[in-house]
């Protein structure tokens, strides 16, 4: 058995990892790295493998840092089959094709972006020239020579354009690649090589995967975690990992401990309350549209009926985050007890959630309009983009306007600076007075934090011959890995970018 790791090596997007046993070579995961437009078109644009060598897919969950290359290794060539269940299945068609449409705007800012910098170099270029001409005439020595001028750069041959990493075409041709299956049952790569699938509860559909090996007359079993969720409304609790001879496992908390979830939505109850008791103004809560929308749905659903709250209208403003709550919906036999509950007393007319999904973006400029009271959801998570800035761009000059941040803000984005407290920020190119309230709301994570981790793993130490970490920054998973090696773990290894290990 041999793997190497193509991604979250050094963080938590880009997952893929090769997978050689039982004579095949299969691809857990192909995930986009997320982060800097510039840095990661580079890190994306290329494998540092042959698509067409991969046998077959195995894909955890539909999130796009796991599943957003699937389109560029089709275009590849690569032809095999995509193993993963079916509500994966379903939620990767919105998810790929909302990223294609990403990486074709992401494509034409890079693209500009060049162009205003060549603009920018002639500019300076040329303004070198006046000064220099008009220290000649000054009679003053000349400090640049052509060599160090900046018209070096300008004369450069042209740079070339930045193409789309790939286009809606390209997930057309990578969706019949699809195979559902269902949690527990075993499927075949090939007569030396079974995979089965379990649930993850990490969002819809997430698996954890089983990989059987038969490999000169010996049995490997191998554990890869995927992102491992947590005790969380709507899903079932993940299934504990099994045991294995190797452990690949996700640290994206490893080394942090989640607020239960509980407290996290009686701070959410708490911002409903002040604006029902305000009557005008809204709650703007930027979100995720796959899992935490509707998580943040659910959570609203039960706070109107403990509140008795029926006159505040609720909007889920993003396409996508329609389209997932719809998936979400089919796919009931991922739903626990509580939730097929609740969603039988919701068909039956009793505490139903009136939800409006605005569709248009002038559907989405009428709500800009509005007084309030009302609670709008909307994408992206990390205010870095969609519809999210529209709403915050009319409204986060407002007293009367609270803002939930109920996801985590990564360094550089918006919702970070919110977060740190900014009381001025730009959005979409203007300057705006923060005056709205912002609430930090931290317990809705669907990852498992330190505590569960250590929960699935520790029992796993004494078959386990060699533990992996990956999707994780250092400092989460280096003391994840060392609470491991204390846990009686014999070999815990943090790979690093493209590392080969045989086993
Ligand atoms: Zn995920």
């Amino acid at each position: 058995m041999e793997l190497e790791f193509h991604g979250a090596t050094d963080g938590t997007t880009g997952s893929c990892h090769i997978l050689r046993a039982g004579g095949k070579q299969i691809l857990l995961e192909c995930g986009l790295f997320q982060g800097h437009r510039t840095d990661t078109y580079k890190r994306n644009s290329t494998f540092r493998f042959e698509p067409r060598s991969i046998d077959a897919v195995v894909l955890s969950h539909a999130h796009i840092d796991h599943s957003g290359r699937l389109p560029m290794l089709v275009r590849g060539g690569f032809q095999g089959p995509i193993h993963s269940t079916g509500a994966t299945v379903d939620l990767a068609e919105p998810m790929l094709l909302d990223s294609a449409n990403i990486q074709l705007k992401d494509a034409e800012f890079l693209n500009k972006r060049r162009v205003m910098d060549k603009v920018r170099a002639r500019h300076e270029h040329r303004s070198e020239h006046r000064s220099e001409r008009r220290r000649t005439r000054a009679g003053l020595a000349h400090f640049h020579t052509h060599d160090d001028a900046p018209a070096l750069e300008v004369s450069n041959p042209p740079t070339r354009e930045v193409l789309p990493l790939y286009l809606e075409e390209d997930v057309r041709d990578t969706l019949p690649l699809f195979v559902p299956h269902h949690w527990g049952d075993w499927f075949s790569i090939g007569p030396n090589l079974r995979v089965r699938l379990h649930d993850a509860g990490h969002i819809l559909g997430a698996s954890w995967v089983e990989c059987e090996a038969r490999e000169r007359g010996r049995t490997t079993r191998l554990v890869f975690s995927g992102d491992y969720g947590r005790p969380q409304p709507i899903l079932r609790d993940p299934v504990p990992l099994a045991p294995a001879d190797v452990l690949i496992c996700e640290s994206t908390y490893g080394d942090r401990c989640h607020p239960p979830v509980d407290d996290t939505e009686a701070q959410l109850s708490l911002a409903v309350e002040r604006l029902h008791k305000r009557r005008r103004g809204k709650l703007l809560i930027p979100a995720f549209a796959v899992g935490r929308t509707q998580h943040i749905l659910y959570a609203l659903s039960r706070i109107f009926e403990i509140k008795k709250i029926a006159d505040i209208p609720v909007y889920v403003d993003s396409p996508l985050a329609k389209r997932a709550t719809e998936i979400v919906y089919k796919h009931r036999e991922c739903f626990d007890d509580d939730a097929l509950a609740r969603l039988r007393k919701a068909e039956s007319g009793e505490h139903r959630l009136k939800v409006h999904f605005t569709q248009t973006v002038d559907d989405s400029k009428a709500l800009n309009m509005a007084k309030g009271p009302a609670v709008i959801i909307s994408a992206s998570g990390m205010m870095e983009s969609g519809r999210i800035l529209h709403h915050l761009a009319w409204s986060i000059a407002s007293p009367d306007t609270e803002i939930a941040v109920v996801g985590y803000q990564a360094q550089g984005t918006l919702g970070r600076r919110l977060v740190d407290g900014a009381r001025e920020v730009n959005i979409l190119g203007m300057l705006h007075a923060v005056r709205a309230r912002v609430t930090v709301m931290n317990g809705f994570s669907a990852h498992a934090d330190r505590d569960g981790l250590l929960a699935t793993l520790t029992p796993l130490a004494p078959l386990c011959k060699a533990l992996f970490l990956v999707h994780g920054e250092n400092d989460q998973r280096i003391p994840l890995a060392r609470s491991l090696g204390q846990r009686g773990f014999a070999r815990v290894e943090c790979p690093r970018s493209a590392a080969l290990w045989k086993l």
